[in-house]
């Protein structure tokens, strides 16, 4: 009796701390954490942080893609950058019970004010609208602020005639924001078709994840669509997917590569490759002088 109350307690300590350590492992990957080695999430080698920086926050052993912030991505991708529509702050328009709490708390750890960042931009030669959505706040969710600054962000560059660059990773609609985030979807699209009237020229990123309402709006609506090495792509969740169909799902499902040989995607390209990916499409899609 007593050993099997001693078990008991064991257990619920191991439950309990199991609870911890993946709070704890959340917390970890909102920035690459402190210390002088970072372990890889696929193949378990040990990297030296110092490196990782360097080779763009991808595993040097099995090509793993980190998940990196916004403004890491802007970082490694322009060569100026200069914000826009950076004040806009979010509100809690269906007063859903701790939303603001929840937001100032990944303000705190992201230093953002919501899950998009964007603005005006030099890739190599060429002037754009670049966006960046940020994993890392609410897995990048899409509410109010994120669809209202992607589509000031497209209709910035239908009225400057620039090419426009957006980055998505998402988890999808934000489910705080009920309704409104799922406006945000057709809103989105909206300006995208604008933007493709004006014969401009759109370049979707699609990095690790991106997923529901973004992917199913404008990360998608690019004219050439490019996919980070690895990331997930896809509408619903695969195991959702599996017990509505009654089917098994082929191992490589929803991913970037995945995506490429069903024609979703137009190339995959590995972190190191993407800037001079992108500097190469803009240059012959821009004509000089512009
Ligand atoms: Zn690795």
């Amino acid at each position: 009796m007593r050993m099997n109350d001693i078990f008991e307690d064991r257990k619920a300590k191991v439950e309990t701390y199991k609870k911890y350590r993946g709070k704890q492992e959340k917390l970890f990957k909102v920035d690459i954490p402190e210390g002088l080695f970072v372990k890889c999430d696929c193949c378990n080698e040990y990297l030296f942080r110092e490196d990782l920086s360097g080779s763009h926050y991808v595993c040097h052993k099995c090509r793993f893609h980190f998940r990196v912030s916004a403004r890491e991505r802007l970082r490694m991708t322009c060569d100026s950058f200069t914000e826009m529509f950076a004040e806009m702050k979010t509100l809690n328009p269906l007063e859903f019970p701790g939303y603001e709490n929840k937001i100032r708390q990944y303000q705190e750890q992201t230093g953002e004010l919501d899950a998009f960042v964007c603005g005006e931009g030099m890739i190599g030669d060429v002037r754009v609208a670049i966006g960046v959505m940020d994993s890392f706040f609410m897995m990048g969710s899409m509410g109010c602020v994120v669809g209202e600054k992607v589509t000031r962000l497209i209709e910035h560059s239908i009225s400057e005639r620039l090419p426009l660059v957006i980055f998505a990773a998402s988890g999808g609609a934000r489910m705080q924001e009920g309704i409104f985030s799922l406006m945000q979807m057709a809103k989105t699209a909206a300006a995208c078709k604008r933007h493709n009237e004006a014969g401009l020229l759109y370049i979707g990123v699609l990095t690790n994840p991106t997923t529901g309402g973004v992917a199913a709006s404008f990360a998608s609506l690019g004219d050439i669509i490019i996919a980070e090495k690895g990331a997930l792509i896809g509408f619903a969740g695969s195991r959702v997917i599996k017990q509505t169909i009654g089917e098994e799902l082929p191992e490589d499902f929803q991913t970037a590569e995945f995506q490429l040989k069903k024609g979703f995607v137009d190339m995959v390209i590995d972190r190191k490759d993407l800037k001079k990916t992108l500097e190469r499409l803009l240059k012959l899609h821009t004509r000089t002088g512009q």
